[in-house]
């Protein structure tokens, strides 16, 4: 059989390296349009191997992440990818905060994790500059640079006989009798089965191929800072906010890199590009897309004032500044230095719900990663294992 893998991010090459590992015979080509593997969602994140607290229990995102970390922190071992099983804290810095924090550690527990509650003064031997009330301490948290798992499974793919096509950009699909034709800038490839793991254009790809994806993705940029190296000893690990339950996103974070760097961010706002990484990258086509969507409008009906505080901690170092300093007051604005941004795939549905859980679309012969916001990157070889658990 031959299996066409559009997209070249985690979840594109994790999927072609599991068709590779199930069906040896199996004749596997991944199709990506930049020049190197791994150049959008997968190469502008925090880096982090969530555990998988925050996820709905029986959700996809909840199982794949619990047994994702795992197995995630395995594959750099095996492979020598430098990893690190850090552990991490979640800080409620008020009493109001102090129930959802319980609310976050039952729902830990119910995941399958060791998660534990520790008072302020034991959240301090973690993290001694940290402002806490009351703290859970999440051990099985891990770094990775995740850019660096793909290239790995670029070249375990090539081993495999697999194909990586770079530079090469899906433009059209057509069913010609029993085959697959997938246009490409490169020439037409002929396949069997078709894998859609195209990220910010997930829905644009599946509209190709004649699916009718049940949501549309948004971009939502996730803007960073990073701490210049001599306030780094500020943040030993990962320490996060409770999150705002009505959000996917998980609220700004200080996050050490595996490189040693410390990370703050990242913030949430609409983005006016899919690739848009800076607010001067705009994108007509993109804006007039996102702006006739219905989804869209009421979505920002409901959180108006939430997405206008994004805006406005996106314009001012000074509020995004506050925003750390609620979790670690040593941190002023002197110590930040602008960080490359990241974009997120965000799918929302048309009644302008945000589509919370992972979202993949099975027909004919065809699969399609609809939605693969975070954590998908470290659930990546899981939700690779559940698609090729599809296909035919
Ligand atoms: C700011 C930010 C922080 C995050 N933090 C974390 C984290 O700490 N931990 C975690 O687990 N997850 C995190 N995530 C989520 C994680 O990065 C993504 O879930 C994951 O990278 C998705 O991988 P992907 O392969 O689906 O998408 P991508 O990495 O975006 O890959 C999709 C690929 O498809 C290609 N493509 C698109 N259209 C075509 C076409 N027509 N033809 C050919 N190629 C095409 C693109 O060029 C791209 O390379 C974060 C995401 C962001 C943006």
């Amino acid at each position: 059989m031959r299996y066409v893998v559009v997209g070249g991010g985690i979840i594109g090459l994790a999927t072609a390296h599991r068709i590779t590992q199930e069906r040896p015979d199996a004749e596997v080509t991944v199709v990506e349009k930049e020049t190197q593997v791994g150049s959008h969602q997968t190469g502008h994140n925090s880096g982090v191997i969530h555990a998988g607290v925050y996820y709905r229990p029986g959700s996809l995102k909840a199982r794949l992440c619990v047994v994702g970390n795992r197995s995630m922190v395995e594959f750099c071992r095996e492979h020598d990818i430098p990893v690190q099983v850090c552990g991490k804290l979640i800080v409620a810095t008020s009493s109001e905060e102090v129930p959802r924090l319980h609310a976050l550690h039952e729902r830990a527990l119910a995941n399958g994790l060791s998660a534990t509650l520790i008072g302020a003064e034991q959240a301090r031997e973690y993290e001694p500059h940290v402002a806490a009330v009351e703290a859970m301490h999440v051990p099985s948290t891990g770094i990775v640079d995740f850019g660096a798992v793909c290239g790995t499974l670029a070249e375990l793919l090539e081993k495999a006989g697999a194909t990586v096509r770079l530079g090469t950009r899906v433009t059209g699909v057509r069913q010609v009798g029993g085959e697959i034709v997938v246009r490409t800038t490169a020439g037409d490839l002929t396949a069997d089965v078709l894998v859609g793991c195209a990220g910010l254009h997930a829905d644009r790809v599946a509209r190709l191929a004649g699916a009718v994806p049940p949501a549309r993705i948004i971009p939502f940029r996730g803007e960073y800072y990073e701490l210049r190296p001599d306030r780094r000893q500020l943040v030993r690990g990962l320490i996060y906010p409770v999150p705002d339950p009505q959000f996917p996103f998980l609220g700004v974070h200080l996050t050490r890199m595996i490189d040693g760097s410390v990370h703050a961010g990242p913030n949430a706002v609409l983005a006016l590009a899919r690739e848009g990484y800076s607010w001067r990258r705009v994108r007509l086509r993109d804006v007039a897309e996102i702006t006739a969507y219905r989804g869209l409008w009421r979505l920002a009906r409901r959180h108006l004032r939430y997405g206008l505080t994004e805006v406005r901690r996106s314009l001012s170092v000074r509020l995004f500044t506050e925003s750390l300093a609620r979790l670690v007051p040593e941190v002023t604005a002197a110590d930040l230095v602008r960080a490359e941004s990241g974009v997120r795939a965000q799918a929302i549905a048309p009644t302008g719900d945000l589509v919370d859980d992972f979202l993949i679309v099975a027909r004919d012969r065809q699969v399609h990663v609809i939605n693969a916001p975070s954590p998908a990157a470290t659930s990546s070889l899981e939700i690779a294992r559940h698609i090729v658990a599809q296909l035919p």
